[in-house]
């Protein structure tokens, strides 16, 4: 028997996002940094059927080159600042970024794999 569960796309995603549990959004989604949790510790949803694998990466890599090209360019053509400056400074801010969008992109893809029932979920 199917387990008759509201599996908004949205709401799994969001709450992969701030790194909760997708099914009741209490428990938490990682033990550490990127490392997801067996099961989740307020339903006991089963995460090791979750299959984030290089996605969260690629996708970061996707977003991050997006909003730094451009960046760049606008450094480049009106602040003409010195090149070593502009390295530090546009490196600091993709690291920083990494750290922060990586593991909330890990979680929405979580969200949406058990929104979509994917993996055995
Ligand atoms: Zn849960």
């Amino acid at each position: 028997m199917e387990e008759k569960l509201n599996r908004s796309l949205k709401v799994a995603m969001f709450f992969g996002w701030k790194r909760l549990c997708p099914r009741c959004g209490k428990g938490e989604l990682m033990s550490s940094y990127l490392k997801v949790r067996l099961e989740c510790s307020s339903c006991f949803q089963d995460f090791r059927c979750q299959r984030a694998d290089d996605g969260p990466a690629y996708i970061t890599i996707l977003i991050l080159g997006h909003l730094l090209v451009p960046l760049i360019l606008v450094f480049y053509d009106f602040f003409r600042l010195n090149p070593l400056i502009m390295a530090v400074s546009l490196s600091t801010v993709a690291i920083l970024l990494t750290f922060y969008l990586l593991p909330r992109i890990k979680g929405a893809l979580i969200g949406l794999q058990w929104a979509k029932k994917m993996h055995g979920f």
